[in-house]
């Protein structure tokens, strides 16, 4: 035992009459015991605890108890513990070997001690041990605790409820729940306490508990860390996040909504409802810089106050300071500042942002926000808080754009929907403010009018009830409408139609937007339908048919309404004795049914009837040509206008008259039955000239052919006698054949039954031709037969016959009725119209002026006598003109008696050319 380093006693615990542990006295020691704790053992064996350190008794450790129950129950147990009357920090292991007995077995430990107070009296965090048995109290705190509680260890030590004085009063029930053992003691809690200097001190706190051998805790040693740095950047970043979750609550919301008076509600709304800000308001102007809209959040009935002063113009300080700065306003002492503030009672606890809501160059109102104090100068506050202002300003900028892009909209529609009307803007003392662009083209001025009163230019009478429509629009802000007349610059005064309505503009102002429509054609018409009426009123005076106007009743029965003087005269009734008296009541009933039916049959009809009565009135018996016309109005008859016509004596003329007439139409019939006879005469004479000269002519041909052949004298020679009357034979031949030919050529003509072939051919060579056929005849009488053509080129496409023909029939007459020794041309040329005019002129004897027309009539001549110099039977000019005719030219002649004679005829070249370009 002695070898041993550890202290070692036995001992033999002592009860009281209540078997409860008083005392105990040593049985035994070894050497380590004397050594460790300084008692001598052969003094002490046998000797009584309370005998040897009676000042055990003081010791706050409760020694004898300890061991006591120890003894008495058996346990063995370890313990680290300060000896007051040793002065020495012991570990002490105890356990009993038979009841009442107990051994101790210890070492000193006051060194390893001595380190852990100098650690401890060093360290940052607060270490401590408190007991709560004897008596609650703290046993021990290292001096840390003035730093971080602001409480020495002393007045720790003097004050055993400290900790319950000092805790906040959100954790006090949680502290109260850790000393009862409820919370777990090996977790660290955080706890608030009141620094001395009033602050809000957190403290992270871990213990260590002691219990008792009956498992009551006796004993907490703990470490208690100052995390209010740490604490406060976590609630710091938790306002944050929480403005920042309301930040974009405000972005979500303003790409929806675009309603402002809204969009800021929902705003402020977002900013609180996080708890990132307690309190939120904005203000908005209007373009004069008056408050025009408000919204809160998180007040109670302050912020409507403020709204009150707000629209008198009262802005409280922040505002003010806000708008004078671009930057963000932090009020910080608002019981300082804002004195007058309703929100100042909200605000002493708080500090306030303020900034101006503005885009580019834009201000359109401020926001304010309150936040925790502490935080009011944060730099990310500042950011997140200027974040918001920018989102909304911009928002409420775009939202101004769109507005004043659907205005324009608005007013181009107003301006487009009728390019035919006026649009003028005029504030409210109708000075221009906006004229449209179709003003100068309908009223004839422009923007020259702008500032000017629109009523000026109105016509004197009508300035009174325009200017008093429009008064209406401006106090009524109703729509309204005014006609009145114009001083047109050019068309003098023209009447005009407007519609105006009343808007207000974004300033606030009140416009009047008026559409004006020039109503001159329709006020025209309407002064017309005036006119007529008043014409209608004279006709019916005036003329002297008898005109009465009858109104129709139900069942069958009319009024008379109505007379004119002529009706008066001629019927005897005065227009008293006629109005408001039915037809019987007036004519009695057998004339008054007549007359009825009459009526009746024209309101069935519905419309105009005419029919002749014979009535007995008070001017004596009479025949009426009556005219009834309905008036109708909505689908039915409402008035008819009677007028009668006294044909009593035209009916009598009638009767003289049909009979003449009956004559006559008998004579017609004979006419006509004449003329149709005459005109089918004609085709049979057509039609048996046609077939007789078909007839005559074989024949003709042999008698010229053989008289031709005998002339040649191939059948043997003739005397001079004979070759005479042969010769006679042949001219008179060849006469009869012309003729027979020219009869042959109309009759076939007139019977439909000639056909052209037309071909392409220079007119040119035609005259050549001519010119071959007729030179002899032209030498005869020594006429000089002239051709002229100025084209070189008159191509034609016709019948070449026909045409050859034309000419050789003008060519003809001009030699036949031209005197020796005298002229006929022929010329040609392209006339302006696209035509060719062939003109065969004469120096001969002229046509009188009365024959021009008719002598291109068949078998008409200028002196038809039997006694006539010249020769023909009066068809050469109808074939003529019936062949240009069928060319589509025309034939005409221009004469001179004794001067001579041109015939010209023209050929569409357009046809030929047609024609031609036709042929494939
Ligand atoms: P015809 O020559 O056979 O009598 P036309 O029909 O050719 O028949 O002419 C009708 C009449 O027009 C002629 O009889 C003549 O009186 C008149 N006439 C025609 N050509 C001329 C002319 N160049 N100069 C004068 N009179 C003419």
């Amino acid at each position: 035992m002695d070898r041993i380093s550890e202290g070692y006693a036995y001992h033999r615990i002592i009860l009281d009459e209540s078997e409860t542990p008083c005392d105990y006295e040593f049985l035994d020691v070894n050497s380590a015991f004397e050594e460790l704790t300084g008692l001598n053992g052969s003094e002490i064996i046998g000797k009584k605890i309370t005998e040897i350190l009676p000042d055990i008794r003081n010791d706050v450790f409760d020694w004898i108890e300890f061991y006591g129950k120890i003894a008495l129950s058996g346990e063995e147990t370890e313990i680290k513990q300060y000896s007051k009357p040793l002065d020495r920090w012991y570990r002490v292991n105890v356990y009993s070997p038979e009841k009442y007995y107990f051994v101790t077995l210890f070492t000193d430990i006051s060194k390893d001690e001595e380190r852990f107070r100098r650690l401890a009296e060093n360290s940052q965090d607060l270490i401590y041990r408190y007991e709560f048995i004897p008596t609650p109290g703290f046993v021990y705190v290292n001096p840390t605790s003035t730093s971080i509680v602001g409480y020495t260890p002393e007045e720790h030590y003097n004050n055993p409820n400290l900790p319950f004085d000092l805790i906040h009063p959100k954790d006090k029930g949680t502290l109260e729940k850790y000393v009862q053992g409820l919370l777990p003691f090996d977790k660290p809690l955080e706890l608030r306490y009141i620094h001395k200097n009033g602050q809000v001190v957190w403290i992270e706190q871990k213990s260590i508990p002691f219990y008792d051998s009956s498992g009551s805790l006796v004993a907490l040693e703990g470490i208690g860390r100052d995390i209010t740095q740490k604490k406060q950047i976590e609630e710091r970043d938790n306002h944050l996040q929480k403005v920042i979750m309301g930040i974009r609550n405000v972005n979500q919301l303003i790409v929806k909504e675009s309603n402002p008076d809204e969009l800021i509600q929902k705003a402020c709304d977002n900013l609180t409802e996080t708890l990132g800000y307690y309190t939120a308001w904005i203000a908005l102007f209007d373009e004069k810089q008056d408050v025009s809209l408000t919204a809160s959040s998180g007040f109670n009935s302050e912020f409507e106050i403020l709204t009150k002063q707000l629209e008198n113009g009262n802005h409280p300080y922040c505002m003010q300071e806000a708008l004078r700065s671009d930057v963000i306003i932090i009020i910080d002492s608002p019981l300082e500042k804002c004195i007058d503030c309703p929100l100042k009672s909200e605000s002493s606890e708080r500090a306030a942002l303020c900034c101006r809501l503005q885009h580019n160059s834009h201000i359109f109102g401020v926001i304010s926000v309150s936040v925790p104090k502490k935080y009011a100068y944060l730099e990310r506050e500042h950011d997140m808080f200027k974040e918001v202002v920018g989102d909304i300003a911009f928002v409420l900028y775009n939202r101004e754009i769109e507005e004043e892009k659907k205005q324009q909209e608005e007013h181009l529609l107003l301006m487009t929907r009728n390019m035919n009307d006026v649009v003028i803007e005029t504030d409210i003392d109708g000075n221009y403010t906006y004229i449209s662009p179709s003003h100068k083209r309908i009223l004839g001025r422009g923007d020259e009018l702008l500032g000017q009163n629109c009523f000026s230019k109105l016509h004197p009478d009508d300035q009174e009830s325009a200017k008093g429509a429009f008064q209406k629009i401006v106090e009524t802000c109703k729509e309204n409408k005014a006609e009145y007349r114009y001083l047109h610059p050019d068309k003098g005064y023209i009447w005009l139609e407007s519609i105006g309505t009343s808007y207000l503009k974004r300033n606030g102002e009140m416009s009047i937007l008026i559409n004006i429509r020039d109503i001159t054609e329709r006020k025209m018409a309407e002064d017309q339908a005036k006119n007529i009426a008043q014409e209608y009123e004279t006709v019916f005076q005036g003329t002297q048919d008898s005109m009465f106007l009858v109104q129709v009743l139900e069942n069958d029965e009319f009024q008379y309404i109505r007379t004119n003087k002529a009706h008066q005269e001629s019927t005897g009734f005065s227009l008293e004795e006629v109005r408001g008296k039915t037809p019987r009541e007036l004519l009695g009933k057998k004339k008054g049914d007549l007359v009825c039916a009459n009526y009746a049959r024209c309101v069935e009809s519905k419309v105009p009837i005419f029919y002749e009565e014979f009535l007995t009135l008070p001017a004596g018996k009479k025949v009426w040509m009556t005219t009834l016309t309905p008036i109708i109005r909505d689908n039915d008859v409402r008035y008819i206008v009677g007028s009668s016509q006294d044909i009593t004596g035209r009916k009598l003329a009638e009767k003289g008259l049909q009979k003449a007439n009956k004559k006559l139409k008998e004579t017609m019939i004979k006419a006509n039955k004449m003329a149709l006879q005459a005109r089918s005469a004609n085709k049979i004479k057509s039609e048996f000239l046609a077939n007789t000269s078909h007839e005559l002519r074989t024949p003709l041909n042999s008698v010229i052919g053989f008289s031709e052949i005998l002339l040649e004298e191939s059948m043997g020679d003739l005397n001079d006698t004979q070759k005479k009357y042969v010769s006679n034979i042949s001219k008179s031949g060849k006469h009869l054949l012309k003729i027979i030919n020219e009869i042959l050529d109309l009759s076939r003509t007139e019977s439909g039954k000639i056909e052209i072939h037309k071909e392409k051919f220079d007119l040119n060579n035609v005259f050549e031709e001519i010119r071959e056929v007729m030179a002899s005849q032209a030498i005869a009488k020594s006429i000089n037969l002239q051709i002229t053509s100025n084209e070189n080129n008159l191509t034609v496409f016709a019948d070449r016959r026909m045409i050859k023909q034309i000419i050789f029939n003008l060519v003809d007459n001009a030699i036949k009725f031209t005197p020796q020794n005298e002229k006929v041309s022929i010329t040609a040329k392209i006339s302006n119209e696209n035509k060719i005019l062939v003109s065969v002129s004469d120096t001969g004897i002229g046509i009188p002026e009365n024959k021009i027309e008719e002598i291109f009539d068949p078998f008409i001549q200028v002196d038809g006598s039997t006694k006539r110099s010249y020769g023909g039977i009066g068809l050469g000019l109808s074939i003529v003109k019936k062949y240009v005719e069928m060319h589509g030219g025309d034939v005409w002649v221009e004469s001179k008696i004794g001067e001579g004679s041109i015939f010209m005829f023209t050929l569409p070249i357009k046809q030929k050319v047609i024609c031609f370009e036709s042929l494939p």
